[in-house]
């Protein structure tokens, strides 16, 4: 039986889980990814579509009601489209999104939205190609084409995500608020969080939002829009009053009071349920589905995450993370 959401210790409605469905990537992201990782989970550990189905349907019945797929980059998983049409058709799954670096959404756009994905956020660091490919290995290209097919299918929301990193990228963010308001695509400008171990993460490459925001005000006036209905998450948007972009500012770092409303858990490609990004604290929900076991397990394990759900991250200059973003899903 579905209920509310569910509460944590410090009343936090938390109706928001990310399914991590793959720690693997087609992309190398200097914030994300250090350089020759080699810690994959082994395949067999990766939860099953049967499994992932029944964290969410288990979850839903408990009042989650908002579900995006990420990883890795969740298009390497070859069952995806059969996965997001199981997931779509759980009773209490008020909105299924996924979250991707987009150089195969092209090919998987329209599928995607035909069984029943409803939002997408494509990761978009710049566009100037050298600057893309210093950033993430890879060619800017077919990532564009994912864009255009993914505003072809016709999502509810596709919005655009940059990792803000000083003496990398401030020179895109103009170029990038422009091409967001030409295609009325909201852009969310994300600061660097120390959630991997690659050298980027110093505090010469770290953009405080505040750097960012100053960097608009030269160009535009930006109008606070408290909420303008455009996602689930902490994001704080405005508005370009010239240029009409939509700019997301998204600041675990900088914004004191980033975690007051967080809303989110997070699934692990193996299994274990993560009540906060940046708190090294896990909950193994791997061994409660195998061997299949009752629902209820799964239900108490999920409890378990939601008790230890800390008031705030521990993401501070000394931080050390345990494993890099993409194993734990962004
Ligand atoms: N592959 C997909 C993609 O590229 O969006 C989904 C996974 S990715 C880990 C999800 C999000 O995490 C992306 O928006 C990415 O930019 C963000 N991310 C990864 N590492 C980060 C870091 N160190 N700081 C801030 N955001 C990060």
């Amino acid at each position: 039986m579905r209920q509310g959401s569910p509460m944590d210790r410090f009343g936090r409605r938390v109706d928001y889980l990310r399914v991590s469905v793959t720690d693997r990537c087609n992309e190398r992201c200097l914030y994300c990814m250090p350089e020759g990782y080699r810690g994959w989970e082994r395949k067999p550990d990766h939860l099953t579509a049967e499994e992932i189905v029944r964290v969410v349907r288990v979850a839903a019945g408990m009042g989650v009601r908002y579900f995006r797929l990420t990883g890795g980059e969740p298009l390497v998983r070859a069952d995806l489209v059969d996965l997001v049409r199981s997931l779509a058709g759980v009773p209490g799954v008020a909105c299924l999104g996924l979250s991707t670096n987009g150089r195969r959404l092209a090919a998987g756009a329209q599928a995607l939205r035909r069984a029943g994905l409803r939002t997408v956020n494509i990761s978009l660091d710049a566009l100037d190609p050298r600057v893309y490919r210093r950033i993430t290995g890879a060619a800017l290209e077919p990532v564009l084409d994912g864009i255009r097919a993914a505003i072809a299918a016709g999502f509810e929301r596709v919005k655009l995500n940059c990792v803000l990193l000083r003496g990398v990228n401030e020179s895109e963010l103009w170029p990038l608020v422009l091409f967001a308001a030409e295609h009325g695509l909201p852009l969310r400008l994300i600061e660097l969080m120390p959630v991997t171990t690659t050298s980027v993460l110093s505090k010469r490459n770290f953009m405080p939002l505040g750097q960012a925001v100053e960097l608009l005000r030269r160009r535009d006036e930006l109008v606070l829009e408290p909420d303008p209905h455009l996602g689930w998450g902490p994001a704080e948007y405005y508005r370009l009053r010239h240029t009409g972009a939509w700019v997301g500012l998204i600041g675990a770092m900088t914004r004191p009071r980033f975690c007051e409303a967080c809303n989110k858990m997070r699934l692990t490609a193996e299994g274990k349920v993560r009540p906060c990004l940046g708190d090294h604290a896990e909950v193994d929900l791997r061994s409660a589905l195998r061997p299949t076991s009752r629902d209820e397990v799964v239900r108490e394990r999920l409890r378990q995450a939601l008790q230890a759900k800390p008031r705030r991250h521990a993401f501070e200059p000394q931080y050390q993370p345990g494993r890099p973003m993409a194993a734990i899903g962004g």
